[in-house]
């Protein structure tokens, strides 16, 4: 059986910068407490817990002098938050978040209202919002009820949207809106996630199966895993090898892996191994 591995999978350079800047305080030898996951995958997150950079939801568990800030950011009242508590911030927002950030604080500061597609819920669309000076709003549907704008609307993307699904938002947001003197739309989807979105579409068509990486909670990752659904039925994501069920690769000729933008290069090599293992056991059993 052949293995075709993406050309571009697992930690992207915003994690691989954040989880290098955590790793760097930690051999310093002071704890951290983490807001949120650095990264969304727990196998990560418990390495980095056990070398004491341990996860908190919430700024009042915090006991430690030193907090860090993850790659999604974080909204801008917890760094005066953090601040007032004289705590020291390591903020490892990545830098292509920030820039949306700053974009989104700038286009509120000239007057639009901000509309972010994305899931309000998720910690890096909260964290953009709170740059909009109570100017945005986000969601995943373009069905909104808007306050009345004199300057206009500008549409901005969670970094990791698919780029299909930003343009048909802005197309029925544009369209619903056809009465408003301006519509910007500004695509702010993060290059690294978009052509693994390419990637994983081709490769999908030209395999017999796909294992998609990475944590349920990642939305990159659930957002390769249907894509590859689309183009391949026979895609399954997992977040560890031990998931793995035989039954999978069973007159597969050809299998297609690809990860999130949180997955380890160690997990890729964990799964790597174990399909070509039951590969050569399935042909050592004909
Ligand atoms: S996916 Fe893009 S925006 Fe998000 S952390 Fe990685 S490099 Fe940064």
């Amino acid at each position: 059986m052949e293995i075709e591995k993406a050309k571009v999978l697992g930690f992207c350079c915003g994690v691989r910068r954040a989880v290098k800047m955590i790793e760097t305080e930690l051999s310093a030898g002071e704890p951290l407490a983490a807001l949120g996951a650095i990264v969304h995958n727990s196998a990560v997150v418990n390495e980095l817990a056990a070398r004491g950079a341990r996860p908190v939801s919430d700024l009042a568990q915090v006991t430690e002098r030193v907090v860090a800030i993850t790659a999604h950011g974080a909204p801008m009242q917890i760094f005066s938050q953090i601040e007032e508590r004289g705590l020291r911030i390591v903020d490892t927002t990545c830098p292509i978040v920030r820039k949306v950030q700053q974009r989104a604080a700038d286009l509120a500061e000239a007057g639009f209202t901000i509309v972010i597609c994305g899931e309000k819920s998720h910690p890096e669309v909260k964290g953009i919002l709170s740059w909009t000076d109570g100017k945005g709003i986000a969601s995943l549907s373009a069905d909104l009820e808007l306050p009345p704008t004199n300057r206009g609307i500008a549409l901005i993307a969670q970094t990791t949207i698919k780029q299909e699904f930003f343009a048909d938002f802005a197309s029925k947001l544009a369209c619903r809106y056809n009465n408003i003197l301006e519509i910007k739309i500004i695509d702010t989807i993060c290059p690294e996630t978009s052509r693994r979105y390419k990637e994983i579409e081709e490769l999908a068509k030209r395999t017999d199966a796909i294992i998609v990486i990475g944590s349920r909670g990642s939305a990159n990752t659930r957002n390769l895993a249907e894509i590859a659904t689309t183009g391949n039925s026979m895609t399954y994501h997992i977040e560890r090898a031990s998931e793995i069920d035989p039954t999978w690769i069973e007159g597969v000729k050809k299998i297609g892996i690809t990860a999130g933008t949180s997955t380890p290069d160690r997990l890729i090599r964990e799964v790597m191994k174990t399909i070509k293992r039951l590969a050569n056991f399935q042909s050592a059993g004909k």
